[in-house]
């Protein structure tokens, strides 16, 4: 049920009574979880027939390379990113349609985060130096509280925050990723020195499918579902994410992890 209330208020502000209108959400709620429902089982069936024609392509490219023409390589490896671009897509739908059905962050392990950082940090090293980049950690001078999370659920949102980092940075810029916090909390913040995102944009870019289009990114590929995954996983661990940027200087996104959630699921451990 959809409750809704408000006093009514007599003339000199004497409160009467109330009005209150309930609404039944059962069958809007049961539409909305079919929908995504729907959608991991049509992301599901179309995922594996695309990594098999990915896979051929790869094979036909490498077996090729010296008898094709330079535009018959072209239009193959053309066919090959695009359907890694589908296959990048589909995995984004899939985990916003996990977010939507609750099925998200389930599994609890106690988790040093700043361990979790430094490899994800490690992991995206190659993406950065191909363009350039400086890609950096600094961890406290002491080991963080340990927290009861998903790691694949945070590796998601961390691995989103610093490949958007790295996507919206031109060549030769630099990426940070900052690891601090006390008893109560964990904060990480991702700042890059890229292209920024002006003011107007950034109540919106967490919203599905949103992407900033101007000059610096009309080049760029993505789903922009990136960031409606990182708050959606957020959300459900009662964590929170705020940003702050300025165009043609960078952005910085700040990430608050809390280690006493009121719903007990991040406790200290
Ligand atoms: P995608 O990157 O696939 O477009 P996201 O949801 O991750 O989708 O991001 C939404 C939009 O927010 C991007 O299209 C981009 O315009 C903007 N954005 C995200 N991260 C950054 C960043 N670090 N610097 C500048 N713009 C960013």
């Amino acid at each position: 049920l959809l409750a809704r209330g408000r006093p009514v208020l007599s003339e000199d502000g004497e409160c009467l009574g109330a009005v209150v209108v309930l609404n039944d959400v059962t069958a809007m709620k049961m539409l909305d979880r079919l929908k995504s429902e729907f959608v991991a089982k049509v992301s599901h069936e179309l995922r594996s027939p695309l990594a098999t024609i990915r896979e051929q392509l790869a094979l036909v490219i490498q077996g090729v390379v010296d008898e094709a023409t330079e535009q018959e390589q072209y239009l193959l490896s053309r066919a090959k990113d695009k359907t890694q671009s589908l296959i990048d897509l589909i995995g984004d739908l899939l985990d916003v349609s996990r977010i939507e059905c609750g099925n998200v962050a389930q599994q609890q392990v106690p988790l040093q985060v700043e361990e979790l950082l430094s490899s994800i940090v490690d992991f995206m090293q190659a993406k950065a130096k191909a363009k350039n980049q400086e890609l950096g950690v600094t961890l406290p001078a002491s080991p963080l509280p340990k927290m009861r999370v998903d790691p694949m659920a945070l590796e998601s949102v961390f691995g989103n925050l610093v490949a958007n980092a790295i996507n919206y940075t031109p060549e030769g810029g630099s990426v940070t990723v900052e690891v601090g916090g006390d008893e109560k909390a964990i904060q990480v913040t991702v700042a890059d020195t890229g292209f920024g995102i002006e003011e107007k944009h950034l109540a919106n870019i967490f919203d599905k499918f949103y992407r900033v289009k101007n000059d610096k990114t009309r080049f760029i590929t993505g789903t922009g579902l990136g960031l409606s995954i990182v708050k959606g996983i957020l959300d459900s661990m009662g964590a929170s994410i705020s940003v702050e940027s300025e165009v043609g200087k960078g952005s910085r996104f700040t990430v608050l992890l809390p280690l006493e959630d009121p719903c007990n699921q991040n406790t200290t451990i």
